[in-house]
């Protein structure tokens, strides 16, 4: 049976990912030989099919810049300030360059600022690089400061310009890599400035950026064609939206991603309409969960389009409205539609195991958002708790209740008022398990993947999407999927029961 006439067979019965397990069948494809490209809107690809949430206990710059060099996308949450987004958008845009190493704007100090200024710049800023070229008061090129120079301090209240190293060795504008990477090896030096004919600080080369290019790590970032990180930031309906874009934009966005719980309303659409008469930039709207709600984005000129209501792990909105749609059928019949305009397809929310991965691109999906599997990564913004004897880190709602007291944009997801005793929250406050790094986590979700497109004998995402078939499982079947009639004595990285 197709996967279509599975889908008609099941008329109005609506599936998620734990009513279904993929059918296997004959393969030539080895699992880790297969093609995890994909898109995540009609002209913004993906080296790995994941995106992160646009939640702020999931998605600030570190985890947009991890991820995007993972190959996937972080997608900016909008519970930061507009000046605040933009301004994230740009670390993620300035931290590196995939194609000549090149840092054209880097961080400088002052000669004249003291150690501890300058390590509680750092700090406040959060920068985890210690080169900082050093100016003088005529801007200047006099030093640099490295990581040594730092450690071996005993005096913070020294100024850079006592401490900093001024046998500098640069290069002028237009020297290519390769020769700035031989010049740091042969006098054994971490950062190259790069100067102007007059002396002026153009550009810094980083030894790690350069040595990721050379070794091939960086041929699996997710960059644009300059060679910069690609990175996605949230906004919400009229005024919000084209105050945020014009700033996003400012900064080098790559796509805007319309974040609202139900996106099929007339403001979305009119929204959509009115940003893309303004920007030449690839919109995705979401969320929906009915094919005719992906008609009319699609034809108001969206360029994906995000399916999910009421699926998420810290989501009341089906219990509290009363709707949504549970996440496998959503995504198919979504999918159905989209196909016809070829608009890529995000499945956001519900995933609770890697294998959730390959069912929701089975169905359709040529993406999955995700908030909890990325929650308690070291990238997540939010410090460690301690609790009951374990580490954890805090994940919310966007719609929860302390998300809608603390920001306007949780508020307008749901579109609340600003009176706290008339919010109705559609999400919860949670804690989940501290993770380690999102690296170590997405080894995890993309090991889980390609087990399942090999054994689906799929080479690539297209193929997934056309070969997968669903069996219907039961409870029993449900039951048999996890382990059971064991006591597990060494936890797996990959799974926890009841997750
Ligand atoms: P998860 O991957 O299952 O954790 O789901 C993450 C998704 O849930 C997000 O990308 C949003 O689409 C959605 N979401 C985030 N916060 C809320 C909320 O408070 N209520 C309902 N849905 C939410």
């Amino acid at each position: 049976m197709s996967k279509k006439e599975f889908f008609r067979e099941m008329g109005r019965t609506a599936l998620t990912f734990d009513d279904v397990r993929l059918q296997t069948g004959y393969s030539r494809v080895p699992p880790q030989q297969v093609n995890l490209e994909s898109k995540f809107s009609r002209n913004i690809p993906l080296k790995i099919p994941l995106v992160s949430a646009a939640m702020d206990t999931v998605t600030e710059y570190q985890m947009a810049i991890a991820l995007a060099m993972e190959g996937g996308l972080g997608i900016l949450h909008r519970n930061l300030s507009k000046k605040e987004q933009a301004k994230q958008v740009a670390r993620v845009k300035n931290r590196l360059n995939a194609l000549n190493g090149l840092k054209d704007k880097p961080i400088t100090v002052q000669e004249e600022m003291t150690i501890e200024q300058i390590l509680q710049m750092k700090h406040r800023k959060d920068f985890h690089f210690d080169s900082f070229p050093v100016l003088d008061e005529n801007r200047k090129l006099v030093g640099i400061l490295t990581g040594n120079d730092f450690d071996l301090c005993d005096d913070y209240t020294l100024t850079a310009k006592a401490v900093m190293k001024t046998d500098l060795i640069t290069v002028p504008t237009g020297t290519p890599f390769e020769k700035a990477y031989e010049l740091m090896k042969k006098e054994s030096k971490k950062a190259i400035p790069i100067i102007n004919k007059t002396g002026e600080l153009v550009g810094l080369y980083v030894h790690k950026d350069l040595k990721a290019i050379k070794d091939g790590t960086a041929k699996k970032y997710n960059v644009d064609n300059k060679g910069n990180l690609r990175v996605g930031a949230a906004v919400g309906v009229g005024e919000d939206a084209f105050e945020r874009c014009e700033l996003l934009l400012q900064k080098g966005v790559d796509v805007i991603v319309i974040d609202t719980a139900h996106s099929d309303t007339l403001s979305a659409i009119q929204t959509v309409e009115e940003l893309k008469r303004k920007y030449s930039v690839d919109l995705v709207v979401g969320n929906i969960s009915q094919p005719e709600s992906a008609r009319r984005p699609i034809n108001a000129g969206a360029d994906g389009i995000k399916v999910g209501q009421g699926g998420g792990s810290i989501c009341t909105t089906r219990v509290v409205s009363g709707y949504g749609r549970p996440q496998v059928t959503a995504i198919y019949c979504c999918a159905e539609l989209a196909r016809q305009f070829d608009i890529p397809v995000c499945a956001d929310g519900g995933l609770r195991y890697s294998g959730d991965i390959p069912i929701a691109i089975g169905a359709g999906a040529h993406s999955v958002m995700m908030g909890k599997l990325f929650a308690g990564t070291d990238e997540a913004p939010e410090d460690i708790i301690y609790y009951q004897g374990r580490q954890w880190k805090k994940f919310r709602g966007m719609g929860s209740m302390s998300a809608m007291r603390e920001s306007k944009g949780s508020r307008d997801r749901y579109n609340q008022s600003e009176k706290e005793e008339d919010l109705v929250p559609e999400g919860v406050d949670t804690l989940v398990p501290y993770k380690g790094s999102l690296h170590a986590t997405i080894v995890q979700h993309l090991g889980g993947l390609r087990s399942g497109m090999g054994a689906v004998g799929a080479a690539n995402i297209e193929e997934l999407q056309q070969k997968a078939d669903f069996d219907r499982i039961t409870q029993s079947g449900q039951t048999e999927s996890h382990p059971h009639d064991v006591h597990i004595i060494e936890e797996a990285p990959n799974y926890s029961p009841g997750r």
